[in-house]
């Protein structure tokens, strides 16, 4: 068995939705099963009417979901209108479906505020819908797809809008209902993002979870490989909107892989891979656009005999907060005080470096900034630096190349460096420079490690 899956782009539109489907079909021998984003541009519309109806504007949420409506109809009888049974059926499943959302919409609009809880339900349609869209294409064309609840599949705790999978819970109904279906010769489609908890309520993996879903099913299946379709040629030596000379990478592995994918290329999302490191699943990553292209693949080896740096990668919105205090001097316990404030204010720190007077850490959230510095004063003097971004060289064993660092520093030259770090694992160095000199940096990086520029 393989796990396809298409994101947003890849099914939001008719044409686009019969390329995937054509996908499928010339993959049948391998025993697929689809996962399925929301048409691109669902999952926001969706947001925006929960935020409207809470707001009390209920006309303007029934206007978007009619919207959401009339776009999967038209699809659907793109490419189902031909056989009108069919068809007949999936509206009425889109009906039903819609109608659910709208009582709930109304009921949040009537009490003017949303719970997670009702959030989720609400923002799950968009792959509710595009997956019963796809399963009922899917019939159309091979008369084998069915469709799956991902809600009778995907076991979750109840943390609304950012839920964990529960994995051996989940391996066990992914066995009573994909499995027996693809034993059948049919192909299981499944929305992705959404499962359901415990206790039975609808709940999301969090934004971009399609990829996730996709890695949680491809585990509990023991599938051969977990293919994820997407819209760029693979991951990539760097941004190529930054840098158009970027590369794809044939061969990466998982931790390079989820390095670039914390960073922010956006090709995978950072959680997605876990589930198929520890199944030892190969993930591969493809473009619908450009079917032909050979992707990249990530397994646990990678590219045999690769070291050195292998990509770029850079993360926007970057805060840098130094803490000074001579305290720190022969004090046992001083960073765990520190840190533990970081915790209690549940702010993640990425980065970090100390000397023997001061530390300095990057965290991503800005938002809890004033409340954490007020408490971190009380334990040194600190500042705090906005703006910034990081660039990391990801790739293998950096810390036995003495020519990165070298390389790195020439082609920085100009650039204020706030911040340095190369981890021991020599997976990662990263460097934290001022966001608006960010994509110079980057190019002027790019140019040296994987270019041949000076
Ligand atoms: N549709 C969801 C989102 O936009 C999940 C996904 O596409 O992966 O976040
Ligand atoms: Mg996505």
């Amino acid at each position: 068995m393989i796990v396809i899956k298409f994101g947003g782009t890849s099914v939001g539109e008719t044409h686009r939705l019969r390329q995937a489907i054509e996908i499928v079909a010339e993959r049948r021998e391998r025993r697929p099963v689809v996962v399925v984003s929301a048409l691109a541009g669902v999952t926001n519309q969706l947001v925006a009417a929960t935020e409207a109806a809470a707001a009390g504007r209920f006309d303007e949420a029934l206007e978007l979901v009619t919207r959401i409506r009339e776009r999967h109809e038209e699809s659907g009888f793109a490419l189902i209108g031909q056989k009108i049974d069919f068809y007949e059926s999936f509206t009425a499943q889109l009906g039903r479906q819609i109608e659910q959302i709208t009582s709930i919409l109304r009921g949040v609009s009537l009490v003017g505020e949303t719970s997670p809880r009702a959030k989720d339900l609400v923002v799950a349609l968009g792959e509710k819908l595009s997956s019963v869209l796809f399963s009922y294409a899917m019939r159309t064309k091979t008369l084998t797809g069915v469709h799956v609840d991902s809600g009778d599949v995907i076991v979750t705790d109840d943390r609304f809008g950012e839920a964990t999978p529960l994995m051996a819970e989940t391996t066990a109904a992914a066995r009573l209902t994909i499995v027996p279906e693809s034993e059948r010769s049919h192909i299981p489609v499944l929305g992705g993002f959404f499962g359901r908890s415990l206790s039975g309520a609808t709940t999301t993996l969090g934004r971009g979870g399609s990829d996730y879903s996709a890695a949680l099913i491809g585990a509990a299946i023991g599938a051969e490989e977990i293919q994820i379709w997407t819209d760029v040629d693979g991951m990539m030596t760097c941004d190529p909107r930054v840098i158009p000379a970027a590369k794809v990478l044939d061969l990466v592995t998982y931790d390079e892989a989820a390095e670039l994918a914390y960073f922010g290329a956006k090709v995978l999302h950072p959680k997605t891979l876990w589930p198929a490191v520890e199944g030892q699943i190969p993930v591969r990553v493809l473009n619908t656009h450009n079917p032909a292209s050979p992707g990249t693949l990530i397994t646990r080896d990678g590219k045999p005999g690769a070291h050195g740096p292998r990509a770029l990668a850079m993360r926007n919105g970057i805060t840098v907060v130094q803490m000074t205090t001579t305290r720190m001097l022969e004090e046992s316990g001083y960073l765990a005080r520190l840190f533990d404030v970081f915790a209690r204010h549940g702010v993640a720190v990425d980065l970090v470096t100390t000397s023997e007077v001061s530390v300095s850490a990057t965290v991503d959230d800005s938002k809890k900034l004033d409340a954490l510095v007020r408490d971190l004063t009380l334990l040194a003097s600190v500042s705090v630096i906005r703006d910034r971004a990081v660039i990391a060289i990801v790739g293998r064993d950096l810390t036995r190349e003495p020519e990165v660092a070298a390389a790195l520093f020439r082609s920085l030259a100009g650039i204020p460096v706030s911040m340095m770090t190369l981890g021991s694992s020599g997976l990662n160095l990263s460097v934290v420079v001022d966001a608006a000199r960010a994509d110079e940096a980057l190019r002027s990086i790019h140019r040296t490690l994987f270019e041949g520029g000076a």
